[in-house]
Formats: structure tokens, C-alpha cells, sequence
């Protein structure tokens, strides 16, 4: 009987994310009018291959590694090599240091963020992330017995301190960061950074008890025009470093990413068993050994990140043109665009009209805007314009010049 399951991983079941929803809507037009005749901005999917080096680790991995060692299980927070290329390659990127036994070897960033909450929240705890973000974070937390609050942006999409410091009590373990960001494309500035380390140094203090920082870096190579990304790690002690292959080496479906606890948080031994107690309380035993290796291999490289600055160049000028009105960019793969309607959900229904299949921003924790992940081909950007055109002019939107 249906009563007997679990209503709210039954009610996660169900209520696919929109952006999968959309996905599929995507997929089942494509078959009905054709791939060419369907503009499907809706999921972030590295649209590059991997770089070379990728599929020749696969090639040396498979044959230089005896079979059954090869698929056998590996230890819980991955391979030694692994985790200590990892630490090194962190330690080197700016002035904290990590070491390697804090690095914990996970299946993609979900897996990540998913044992980090479970690692530090407890039942009635709560979590604290900057809207608009990754609409997994609430399952993770809520999952974890936690509760999620979030803070509004401001217009230009840096969050809005005032509010954050009204959030935080006694009852906060947890605040999420994510730069540049999905879905907005914004890059976290230093001076963002370092006010909410100031909030959350101050916070510690006043009630005796540690907050944990946790940066998701999906994006981290994803940054255009030579900007230099602030690190969060490098303004607050308390730092969890997530990371992901998915997009930097255009790896998503092989399911590879890490932990990494700053070699500058006091507990931090103490931090990575809890993280290892979180993995496996969600039943992750290990991540997979072939990928662990190749990636190993490929630890420097990234896919082709220019094709996405040219990309966002041609969207973000070419929807400006006709008078949508956009965030700009810095890094990322999305574009985060105003409805013309104070309902998003009806303009990304009205868009599916021309067979666009723009994300509405509701489930991203802010309403009003779509997001487009611009990792797709050029020529269906510019293919594409044509049906925002008409798009636009449906709302009497007014073209530049
Ligand atoms: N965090 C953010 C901000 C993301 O955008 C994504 C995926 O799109 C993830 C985490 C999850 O990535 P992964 O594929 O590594 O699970």
C-alpha cells in the first residue's frame, strides 16, 4: 500500500526536477519535429568532449592495470594516489593547504554535498544557501534531517548580507556557497566572500559552536575574461572544499568528484570521519575504480572551456539585442535571463511555443527569471534567435537600435 512508503522520498520520486522534466519534454519533441527543429537550453550538459588525455587514460589504465585489481572494490575515500595528486593540486592553487588523508573521493558533486550534509547536520539543524541555487540542495539537507533557509540575491546577483545575518542562530551547521554559479552565471566577489566569513566567524563566537562553510566548485575553470576566482577557503577556516569532474573534463555520466577538508579548520580530522560516517550512512561504498584512475591521470587537463565563453558572447549579445534583459555572465555555463511576465513558469510555457526550452527560476529558490544552459552547439544558438525574436515580440519587447 502506498501509505506504507516514505511520503517524502515518495513526493522527491515524483516530482522529478523541473529540469529534467523539461529535459524529457525536450527528448519526446525531438523524436515527434526533429533534433534540428527543438532548442533545448534545459540541462547542464557539457556540450565539449573530454580532452584527449581522457580517453587515452582509459586506453593505459585498462592496459597496464590487472583486471581484478582494476574492478575491485577501492577504500571508501578512494585511491591514495588519487587523494594525495588531489591535496597537491589544491595546495598549490593558493596560500591554504590541504592534506590528502581530508580528501574524500566521491561519486560527482551530488555525492558530495549529499555526505556533507549528513556529516554535520542533525535532526531540527539548518542549512543556509544563496538564492538562486542548486535545487538538490534542499533534498540534501531535508534528507539529513535539516532544514533548508535561504538568502535573496540582489539585483546583481551577490547575496544579500543583511539578510543572512537576520537568518543565522544557534540552530545553523551549515552554509552553502557556489561560484560561479548555477543558475546565474555570477561569480562570488571578495568582498561576498569575506562578509559572510565575517558573519559566520562572529556567529561562532557568540554561540560557542562551529559553522561549516561548504563551497561547491562545480564551475571552478568555468570563468571568462581572465577574472580570478576568489576561493572560499582562503576567508574562512571552516572550509569544505566540493568539487566535481562533470563539467571541467566533460565527464557527468562517469559520476567522479571529491571532499576536501581545509588544512587550516582546527577539527578537521574529526570533520573527514564524519564525512566518511555521512558517505556511508547514504550507502556509498566507494566511487568507481576505472574513472578514479583515468582522472588521475588527467588531473591538469580540461576540456575545451573557450567554446563556452564564445557561446555565452553570442547569447548574451544576441537576446540583449532584442531588449531580453540578462545577468551577464562571468563563468558558468548559464544564462540567467528576466521573465517579460512575473511568471516564469508561464513564459518558459509560452517559450515552448517556438520549441524553446528555457528553466524557469522557481525551483532555484527565486522567481522571474529562466535560466538557458548555453552548453550546446553554436550553430543552434544562433539558429535559435530567430524564435527568440518572435518570443520577444510577442511581449512588444524592444529591440536595441
Ligand atoms: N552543484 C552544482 C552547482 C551543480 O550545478 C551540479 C550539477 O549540475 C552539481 C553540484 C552536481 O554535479 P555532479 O554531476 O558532480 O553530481
Amino acid at each position: 500500500m502506498i501509505e506504507s512508503l516514505n511520503a517524502q522520498s515518495l513526493a522527491w520520486g515524483r516530482t522529478e526536477n523541473n529540469i529534467r522534466a523539461l529535459a524529457g519534454y525536450a527528448a519526446a519533441r525531438k523524436a515527434e519535429i526533429g533534433r534540428e527543429n527543438v532548442f533545448d537550453f534545459s540541462i547542464g550538459n557539457p556540450s565539449v568532449p573530454p580532452p584527449a588525455c581522457v580517453e587515452e587514460a582509459f586506453r593505459a589504465v585498462l592496459a597496464e592495470t590487472d583486471g581484478v585489481e582494476l574492478h575491485a572494490y577501492t577504500p571508501a575515500p578512494g585511491l591514495a594516489s588519487l587523494r594525495k595528486a588531489i591535496a597537491r593540486q589544491l595546495s598549490e592553487r593558493g596560500p591554504v593547504p590541504f592534506d590528502w588523508r581530508q580528501v574524500y573521493v566521491t561519486m560527482g558533486a551530488s555525492a558530495g554535498l549529499a555526505a556533507f550534509a549528513r556529516a554535520v547536520l542533525r535532526p531540527g539543524e539548518k542549512a543556509i544557501a544563496f538564492a538562486p541555487f542548486f535545487m538538490e540542495y534542499r533534498v540534501f539537507t531535508e534528507a539529513a534531517g535539516g532544514t533548508l533557509l535561504t538568502v535573496p540575491p540582489r539585483p546583481d546577483m551577490q547575496p544579500d548580507l543583511e539578510v543572512l545575518a537576520g537568518l543565522i542562530d544557534e540552530t545553523v551547521k551549515l552554509v552553502i556557497v557556489n561560484s560561479p554559479n548555477n543558475p546565474s552565471g555570477a561569480v562570488l566577489t571578495e568582498e561576498s566572500l569575506r562578509g559572510i566569513a565575517a558573519l559566520l566567524t562572529e556567529a561562532e563566537r557568540k554561540y560557542g559552536r562551529t559553522i561549516y562553510l561548504l563551497s561547491d566548485e562545480p564551475y571552478r575553470e568555468l570563468i571568462f575574461d581572465g577574472r580570478a576566482l576568489p576561493c572560499a577557503a582562503e576567508f574562512y577556516d571552516n572550509t569544505v572544499v566540493c568539487y566535481s569532474y562533470s563539467k571541467s573534463l566533460s565527464l557527468p555520466g562517469e559520476r567522479l568528484g571529491y571532499l576536501a577538508v581545509s588544512g587550516r579548520m582546527e577539527d578537521r580530522e574529526a570533520v573527514f570521519d564524519a564525512i566518511a560516517g555521512g558517505a556511508r550512512a547514504c550507502g556509498f561504498i566507494n566511487a568507481p575504480s576505472l574513472i578514479q584512475r583515468v582522472v588521475e591521470r588527467c588531473l591538469d587537463a580540461t576540456a575545451d572551456m573557450g567554446v563556452y565563453a564564445e557561446n555565452r558572447d553570442l547569447l548574451y549579445k544576441g537576446l540583449c539585442a532584442l531588449g531580453y534583459d540578462c545577468i551577464y555572465p562571468d563563468g558558468a555555463f548559464y544564462l540567467f535571463v528576466k521573465s517579460p511576465e512575473a511568471d516564469a513558469v508561464a513564459f518558459s510555457e509560452r517559450a515552448k511555443r517556438h520549441e524553446l526550452i528555457l528553466v524557469p527560476s522557481d525551483d532555484f529558490g527565486v522567481t522571474g527569471y529562466v535560466r538557458i544552459a548555453y552548453c550546446v552547439p553554436k550553430e543552434m544558438i544562433e539558429r535559435s534567435m530567430s524564435a527568440f525574436a518572435a518570443l520577444a515580440e510577442e511581449y512588444g519587447m524592444k529591440a536595441e537600435g
